[in-house]
């Protein structure tokens, strides 16, 4: 027992003679037969690491819960992200060919259904775009499909469906519009690409387009769509590059 302690108290009331912080009175039994107490103490220093236990255990609780908390966000937010790069192409923020082979057999199928709305495409390449990374560089190259897919995105409606299709291979869906339709939105394209100038090693440079046109006919598979569509396409770079091929039409637009 600590010295303070030894002597026996003149009061019931034992923790007014202990000293807060250094020492602790836990129990007291009375001894049978005398009026003698005895009284158990612990040290107050004792039960510091038991204190410092407690709060190092909450504390890593709190810790684990906030950092799980972080973790969720984090995935939840990459998630996110990985979905928008499965459906939007990052460099054009077109629709990617994944989407494309989700998006594009139910509108053909409702074509099956209703061939009287129509359902037509356009396919783009950019022309000689081997040359502008051979002469600008690649980040240049990036630069102006970025613009195109811009471009692109400001000549079509609301309803059309855009995708990067390939490297420098656009394609337009436009579901509910004809031949003609498909062919004025390729030429908007066509045009809008051609008077476009965008900075690249302190000059501007300029490309062009071209374009074929489709539509779709009741009972033909995408795959035998855009087979025709590129034929189209073909046709419009052995023509000279820079126009538009239309399907049935035996020269191009322009
Ligand atoms: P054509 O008129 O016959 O289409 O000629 P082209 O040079 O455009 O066609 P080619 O198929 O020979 O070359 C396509 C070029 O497009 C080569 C490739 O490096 C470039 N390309 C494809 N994807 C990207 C891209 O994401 N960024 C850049 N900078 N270039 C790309
Ligand atoms: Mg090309
Ligand atoms: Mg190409």
């Amino acid at each position: 027992m600590p010295t303070p302690y030894r002597v026996r108290p003149e009061t019931e009331q034992h923790s007014f003679l202990m000293h807060p912080g250094e020492h602790v009175g836990v129990s007291t039994i009375r001894v049978p037969g005398t009026d003698w107490r005895i009284t158990f103490y612990t040290s107050a220093d004792a039960s510091m690491p038991l204190l410092l236990a407690y709060i190092a255990l909450g504390g890593a609780i709190a810790l684990a819960i906030a950092m799980t908390g972080v973790v969720l966000v984090l995935r939840e937010a990459n998630r996110a992200q990985m979905l928008r790069t499965a459906i939007r192409d990052p460099l054009t923020d077109l629709f990617t060919r994944l989407y494309m082979k989700d998006a594009i057999p139910p509108l053909v199928a409702l074509h099956d259904r209703h061939p009287d709305q129509g359902f037509s495409m356009v396919m783009l390449d950019l022309d000689h775009f081997k040359r502008v990374n051979d002469r600008y560089g690649h980040l240049a190259g990036d630069r102006v499909l970025a613009h195109i897919g811009t471009l692109v995105r400001e000549q079509i409606r609301a309803g059309d469906i855009p995708v990067r299709f390939g490297g420098e291979e656009l394609a337009v869906f436009l579901p509910g519009e004809g031949l003609e339709e498909a062919r004025q939105c390729a030429e908007r394209i066509r045009q809008a690409v051609e008077k476009t100038e965008i900075s690249a090693d302190h000059s501007m440079l300029s490309v062009t387009i071209s374009a074929g046109v489709a539509t779709h006919r009741t009972g033909e598979s995408v795959s035998a769509l855009l087979e025709r569509a590129d034929q189209e396409l073909y046709c419009a770079k052995q023509s000279g590059r820079n126009r538009v091929c239309v399907e049935g039409t035996s020269r191009p637009e322009n």
